[in-house]
């Protein structure tokens, strides 16, 4: 191929992987470096629910996250099919509940909803949330209707398994035999290199994908911790992802669409221990669950889990460019939702040398860097 790159990606998380895939597509000559094996890990990727959810992030995000979110959607259905394997991706659409005491909070989201899409051409999105009352709800998830009369509908809204996206797209990347240095801590890297103990690799373009990995190098990084909990429930038959209104966060019950699994999450504490998950989070998510719905009383804990999402001061995702670095960072609490989008994005600016005026501006701007010992 004539305008093939030599580009190294260093992290193998959802944005590495992603990334690295997006670009190998378009023929360029990828090398992953990550410090973890290929199999699992740490990635923050791992913990995460999966949730694709740009309608119920407006709540408490820019617009930013809609737009990239919705362009996202478009795409992950176009990657299942590339990939060829079963990525888990549901498209049912969220319920957004709350009990009474809390129903303030539930018609908070709906204002905020309201007052952020009032400037928003939301014409060009097909499905728009609307909300709606018990019967409704009891068409559409009977189990959870006799607690709850009213609920918001958010048609769109989707998620997939996580640990699927993560070995599908290792898998196929390994079938393209692109090089990838499991097991290596990367110490340095910069302007077209990565220095991995006393190797040196050169490269045309270097992107670093470290998650919270790159917390030396940029200042402003931030890890926001959040605990899950993967719970065995047959006595629950919920097919759609239902948030509840909570005054501390959104609970949130993903299903796992096989074998009466569910996600229970997240916690979001402004803390970077990763350690195990507390007693007062682990209190809080079952029973909220469990207020949810009485079958999750009898639910077996599977697993629970905890990391930390890396955040930037203004919780946007953002992609510095300079001669041979790219530096992608700050997805905090929307890696599966953003990840194609600025793959894509991150793509059109590699060919387009710098000239690509790219419809997420926002995305595009400086880190403050502490330069690289
Ligand atoms: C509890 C929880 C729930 C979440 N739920 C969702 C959700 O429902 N939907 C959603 O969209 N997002 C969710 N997220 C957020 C999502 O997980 C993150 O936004 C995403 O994983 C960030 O992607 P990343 O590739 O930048 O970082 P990561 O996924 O953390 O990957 C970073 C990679 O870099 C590697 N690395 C780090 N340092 C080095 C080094 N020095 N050398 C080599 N390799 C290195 C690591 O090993 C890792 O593989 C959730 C996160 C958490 C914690």
């Amino acid at each position: 191929m004539p305008n093939q790159l030599k580009i190294g990606i260093v992290g193998a998380g959802i944005m590495g992987r992603l990334l690295a895939w997006q670009l190998s597509n378009a023929g360029h000559q990828i090398t992953i470096f990550d410090k973890d094996p290929i199999e699992f890990g740490n990635a923050a990727a791992y913990t995460a629910a999966g949730m694709l959810t740009p309608y119920s992030e407006v709540e408490s995000a820019e617009m930013l996250i809609f737009q990239m979110g919705m362009r996202s959607l478009e795409l992950w259905p176009g990657i299942a099919k590339r990939l060829g394997s079963d990525l888990g991706f549901y498209q049912k659409g969220s319920l957004i509940v709350s009990h009474v005491n809390d129903r303030a909070d539930l018609l908070r989201f709906n204002q905020q909803l309201n007052f952020k899409f009032n400037d928003f051409n939301l014409a060009e999105y097909a499905d728009k949330p609307r909300q709606i009352d018990r019967s409704q709800l009891s068409q559409l998830e009977p189990e959870i209707a006799s607690h709850f009369s009213e609920a918001t509908y958010l048609p769109q809204e989707s998620w997939l398994c996580t640990k699927c996206v993560m070995r599908s797209l290792a898998d196929q990347l390994l079938e393209r035999r692109v090089a990838w240095y499991a097991h290596s801590e990367i110490t340095e890297l910069g302007e077209n290199f990565v220095q991995l103990n006393k190797q040196r690799f050169d490269f045309n373009w270097v992107i670093d994908c470290r998650g919270l990995g790159a917390k030396r190098d940029i200042n402003e990084l931030r890890g926001v911790r959040g605990e899950v909990i993967l719970l065995e429930a047959p006595d629950v038959k919920v097919s759609r992802l239902v948030r509840l209104m909570h005054p501390r966060y959104r609970l949130y019950v993903v299903p796992k669409g096989r074998d009466n699994l569910y996600t229970i999450g997240a916690t979001q504490i402004e803390s970077d221990d990763d350690g195990p998950i507390s007693v007062r989070s682990a209190l809080e998510l079952l029973s909220a669950a469990y207020s949810l719905h009485p079958g999750f009383a009898e639910a077996k804990i599977l697993e629970t889990k905890t990391n930390c999402r890396p955040a930037l001061i203004d919780n946007l995702p953002r992609v510095d460019i300079s001669q041979g670095l790219i530096r992608v960072n700050g997805l905090y609490r929307h890696g599966f939702l953003l990840a194609p989008t600025i793959a894509a994005e991150i793509e059109k600016a590699i060919s387009f040398a710098g000239n690509y005026a790219s419809p997420f501006e926002a995305l595009f701007r400086s880190f403050e860097v502490e330069e690289c010992a």
